[in-house]
Parts: C-alpha cells; structure tokens; sequence
C-alpha cells in the first residue's frame, strides 16, 4: 500500500517549472500551461504483487467529476479494456469520502461536495503483461503506459498534467527514461526519500504517449542534427555489445532524417528516447511521438566476442563485424528499430484524419493503415540497405520473405488492404484458425503496394516513393491526412494519375503485378519448390506432435477434411483407400510406384514426407474431438498452384536507362537510381 500520503485540501503543485527535455522545436514539450491540471502520484512499493498505488489530485473538480481509463492504446489497435486491472477506486475531499458511482466499463463519476477545491482519487493497478502495450512491475524493473494507469480527468485533458514516481528502499538504484518533460525539484522536494522524479506533460494526450522505462538500465545517448537521442536497455546479460547497438541506432536515426529531410534540416522533435527491454523470448515495438518502447529476444543483442569485456584494443572495428543475414535476430531487432523511429513521422505525425484526436473509449477505425505500416515496413528494411547494414542478397531475401508470406495466403483475395486496415480491430488483431483465409496484413501487403509504387514511380522517371512521402508530409504540414491527398501528390510527382494502381492494389483484391515491375528494374523473380505444408495447404506445430494450425482455403488439406486443431498421428501408404491417383483413378497392380501397404506414425512433414515418397495419395491419420479418423489424402505434385516460393535474385544486367534529360522533379531532387541505389544511366560495368 502507499507509503505517505498527500492530503490536503488546497490544491498540490508541481515541485518546480518543468524543464523541458532537450532543445525543443515541437511545441508538444513547450513548459505547460497553467492552472496545473491533475497530478498523479505512482508508487512501486508492491513489487512482488506487481501493483503501483495511484494517488490523483485533481484541483477544482465538477460537481459530477467523471473520470475514465483508456480503453486501447493508440497504435495497437484492438480495445484491450486497461480498467479489468484497475481496483479499489475511492474518492475523497478533506479527508472526508466521496460517492463514487461506475457509469460504464471504464467511467466513474464523483459526486464532489460544492465549493470543493481539490478531489482525491485512489486505486491500484496490476501490471504485469510484458508487452510494450500496457503496464509491468516486479522486482528487477517496471515499465508502464499512462494509458494503462493514470486516469483521464473529464474536462481537464487540456491542462498540464503531472506525475510523480515513488519508490522504496528496493528501488534505490533503479533509472527513470521517459520522454516527458523533467521537472526540477526545488528544495521542498529535492531530498524527498524514494523520490524517483517529477515530470510534467502539456496535456493528457501528451501523457498518454509517453510510456516510462523503470530499473536498473544500461544508457547511452548520441546527437544526429544536433537533436539528443538517448538508448535504454533493461534485460541485457553479460557481454551485451551495447556500443554497437548504440553505433547501429545512430546510423539507421541518420538514414530515417536523411529520408524525410534531405542533408540539412533538423527533425520535428528536440528530443527522443528509445527503450529496449530484453527478455527470453518476445518481438515488438509501438511508436510515439519523442520515444518507443521496444521488445527483443536477449539472444538477439549484439554480444562482445569472446564473452567479456574487451580491452579498446581488442574491440572489433565496424569492418570485422560480420554481415548480418536475414534470418539474423539482431537484422530483425535494427528493422524494429528502423520500423518505430521512421513512425515518429509517419503515423504520429503525418497521421489519418481520423487520428486528428484519439478516442480513448472505443474503437477509431480508418482505410489507411496499409499506408501508415506497410509504407514503414517497406522503408524499414530499405533504410537498413541504404545505410550500409544489410546487403543487397539480405534486402532482397527480407523482400521475398514477405512477398511468399503474402502470396502463400489465401485471405489477399477475399480481403483488400482498405478493408483490412479498417478491420484491424476485429481481425488483423483477432486472430483465429481461419485468418489466413480471410484478411491480409496490411504490413505484409502494404509493404508490396510501397514497393510496387515505387517500382513503377522509378520505372516511369519522373520520381522515387521517397519524394511522395515527402512531399504528402509537407502537402499535410505534418498532420492529419486523407487518401485524396496522397493520390494529389502521386499525380504531382509522378507526372500523371495513380488513381487506377491505388483503385487496384489497394481496394482490389488482385495480385500486384510485381513480377514484371521488378524485372523493370533488372531484380529476377525466381521460382523455386515451396516447402511440404504450403504445397499440402497446412500451417503445422511441430513442438508437441504435428498439430494443424490452419487449412487453407481450396487446398489439398482442405480437400481431405483436415482441419485446424487436428492432431496428425499417421500415415497409411500403399492400402486401397489411399490407393487412388491424383485425377481419383485407382491405379493399376503394375504401377511402378506402388508399395505393399504400411502405416507409420508421424510426428512431423518430414516424416509425412518420406514416408509418402513417391505416393500420388495417402491415408491420414489424425485425432479430433477424441476420435480417430481415416482422412484419403491427394499428395501435392509440381502443378499445384501453390507448389512454389518465389526467391529474388541479384540483378544479372544493368536496369534500364534513365530518360535522356532529366525531367523538371528529377532536377528538383528525384532519386534517378533504382531500388537498390544503383543509377539508372549506369552502365553494366559500373554495377556495384
Ligand atoms: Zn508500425
């Protein structure tokens, strides 16, 4: 429970006037506004019940004062109702109890005396999901949203907001990293006992955006445009390399503002501040305005060879460290790096005009998410490759993996991406057996739509994707947007209207017609055999047995009545009922693949797969609901449709020429390179 407390009947103030972090060229940090609006006190004393005590000082309330908690946090959309960890609200006024009475899931409402200064709120919450989407606290470290915590004073949400971190004898040593503003305590406070600092935010917006890193951290800071960036690491184990990290992040920081501002301008923000947390296993990252909070495996670090800390000597130099591949943890945790910084433009600023303001009590469903995440999912391997820390044949295999993810799902066809994005909240982020079959990710896909304009943009000369995305953020100042204006700005770069690709790609369902696009600029789509479950129509577990996950729509698998939740126990080979071929004809005794009929067990494809050698059908058998079942099995030949995996190889010739003369958006800074960072014009011997 809480340690001290603060009652009073005047209304608190901050300790001292907010020092904002960093040069500031973003209002959202400017020192806030008065009269102070409410103050949340947060203790972290119950670490082993993983529950911070909340305290909320909310001066002048109404007479009926409501206050709610978020019921999703901006970015991940699905409503995850944060109030099911919130307990034991009370209110009171002088030391006096106030009514409270509950209106809905996430609303209460206080029933103040008149000519009450100061109401009091207090509660707890439980913390303990380890996703970068709401709240943790334990012994080793604490991590929260406001969102997740601090409760949204109605009709105060455009006051200064103020918050106060306390702790115990256990957090003696622990950091604070967020990026809201530091307050400086003035003598009162400066000495306080467990005081882990004071920070203020110019509104409930800007607090409900700034997440707070708490514990024992690893920190290191660097400038890019004379702009601080600051990296904190909790979780990391020993030999965890974090200067390369750090050197990495500024290298991909420099890229991203390389991208949107050229050579010289400054970035909109004074400030920002990334937060790794490094666990045993977990993946992800959500964006805000001056920070983002992180996750990644602990074995994907960079880790100091020879397991220690090296003499400066020793060290290895940027050119001993070893090219990363693209099945690298550490590629994937610099793309999640890449992913969250290249937001704090694209999605935080430049944004959906349904994001104009967030409605923290329910869903905000917008059209635009395969442009907010895909167009940041193409760039951020793309930003990896430009900046030197991925190769091409790493690009390009990232890139396949994708296009098979999207090609190898039978939902691209049903679902377009429009319809995707505004479905996020009921299916991307509702998943079930039948996903695959009945959305796209808007990620996946809208990375390919990127790319595919970008191709065709390229191909046609006149500008890059690159000078569109620019060029929407300054047509839309950095702020809310709508489809229109992007199409404005395709038909101002490039030349003429892409209403036709954006009507096709992105509210249609076909395929996009990257094949060609992509030998457009000399990159060659190769087609290989696809792996044994999508050539059957499966996604499989193999860890506890061979469980089936999913079927997909029209496949073998679907053909011959398996079905996700199966457990696949066998196999028979060579008996009559499997004895069929693949256009349902029983073969003939002198079939040369015939076999003397057996049955197996099986615990993974591969043995499926060796067992079904040279059948044209099996018997599967599988467990469902407690029974056994004898499931006829069509095996898959080359001609199936979903028989193969695209791979992309390194371009063997030069890609097409540029036009003669450049045209006038070339000369105004187009990037008349291909999508690899060759020049057009170049000639094959000048390929790099
Ligand atoms: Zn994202």
């Amino acid at each position: 429970m809480s340690t001290s407390s603060r009652a009073q009947s005047n209304c608190p103030t901050p300790p001292a006037s907010a020092v904002p972090a960093g040069a500031t060229a973003d209002t959202a940090t400017a020192a806030p506004t008065q009269p102070h609006g409410p103050l949340y006190r947060v203790e972290l004393v119950e670490l082993h019940a993983h529950l911070y005590d909340l305290t909320l000082h909310i001066c002048q309330p109404a007479r009926q004062q409501r206050v709610s908690l978020p019921v999703w946090i901006p970015g991940s959309y699905l409503v995850r109702e944060f109030a099911q960890h919130l307990h034991g609200l009370r209110a009171d006024c002088d030391g006096h109890a106030v009514p409270l009475r509950q209106l809905n899931k996430n609303t209460w409402e206080a029933a103040t005396p008149a000519g009450a200064q100061l109401l009091r709120l207090r509660y707890q919450v439980y913390a303990y999901d380890a996703s970068v989407r709401s709240a943790w606290l334990d012994a080793e470290r604490g991590f929260f949203n406001p969102t997740s915590l601090c409760l949204r004073v109605h009709g105060q949400e455009s006051l200064s907001h103020t918050l106060e971190l306390w702790g115990s004898a256990a957090t003696q040593d622990w950091q604070v990293a967020t990026a809201l503003a530091p307050i400086t305590p003035d003598a009162a406070h400066a000495d306080a006992p467990h005081s882990l600092g004071y920070w203020q935010a110019a509104d409930y917006d800007q607090l409900a955006d700034s997440p707070i890193e708490l514990g024992r951290l690893w920190s290191a800071s660097f400038s890019v445009r004379g702009v601080a960036h600051r990296l904190v690491v909790s979780g990391a184990g020993p030999g965890f390399d974090g200067e390369r990290l750090l050197r990495d992040t500024q290298t991909i920081c420099q890229a991203a503002i390389e991208f949107w501002h050229g050579a010289h301008e400054a970035p909109p923000f004074g400030h920002y501040l990334f937060m790794l947390n490094a666990r045993h296993e977990g993946y992800g990252g959500l964006e805000h305005r001056h920070s983002t909070a992180l996750i990644c495996r602990r074995a994907d670090l960079p880790q100091l060879p020879l397991g220690g800390a090296l003499a400066p000597a020793l060290a290895p130099t940027p050119a001993q460290v070893p090219a990363l591949g693209a099945s690298d943890g550490y590629t994937s945790l610099l793309g999640l790096i890449g992913h969250e910084y290249f937001h704090a433009w694209h999605v935080k600023r430049l944004r959906p005009a349904e994001y104009t303001r967030y409605d923290y009590d329910r869903e905000q469903h917008t059209e635009l998410l395969w442009l907010f995440e895909g167009f940041t999912s193409y760039f951020d391997d793309l930003l990896l490759l430009r900046a030197g820390l991925i190769d091409e044949a790493c690009y390009l295999q990232l890139l396949a993996k994708t296009l098979n993810q999207v090609l190898h799902g039978p939902g691209r066809l049903v679902h377009s991406l429009a319809q995707s994005s505004f479905e996020a909240w009921t299916k991307y982020y509702r998943v079930n057996e039948n996903s695959p079959n009945a959305t796209v990710s808007y990620y996946a896909k809208g990375s390919l739509v990127a790319l595919a304009l970008d191709l065709q943009l390229r191909a046609e000369g006149r500008c890059s994707l690159d000078a569109v995305l620019r060029a929407l953020y300054q047509r839309c100042q950095g702020g809310p947007m709508h489809e229109a204006d992007l199409l404005a700005v395709l038909e101002q770069c490039g030349g003429r209207s892409y209403a036709p690709e954006i009507a096709a790609w992105v509210h249609g369902c076909a395929d996009l017609p990257l094949p060609d696009l992509l030998r457009t600029q000399g990159i060659d789509w190769l087609t290989e055999p696809a792996p044994l479950a999508q050539r059957l129509g499966l996604r499989v577990s193999e860890t506890e047995g061979l469980l089936i996950k999913n079927v997909l729509r029209g496949s073998l698998a679907e053909q011959a009545g398996l079905a996700a939740g199966d457990e696949w126990l066998g196999l028979e080979v060579g008996s009559a009922s499997s004895d069929c071929t693949s256009n349902g004809n029983t073969r003939t005794a002198n079939d040369s693949t015939s076999t003397t009929p057996s049955a197996w067990r099986v615990r993974t494809l591969d043995e499926v797969a060796r067992h079904a050698y040279g059948q044209h059908s099996v018997v599967a058998l599988v467990a469902r609901d407690g029974r056994l079942l004898r499931l006829p099995l069509r095996w898959p030949t080359p001609e199936q449709p979903q028989a193969h995996t695209v791979r992309l190889q390194r371009p063997s010739k030069p890609a097409s020429p540029a036009p003669a003369s450049p045209t006038p958006t070339q000369a105004a800074g187009a990037h008349p390179v291909n999508l690899l960072g060759w020049p057009l014009a170049a000639s094959s011997s000048d390929r790099p």
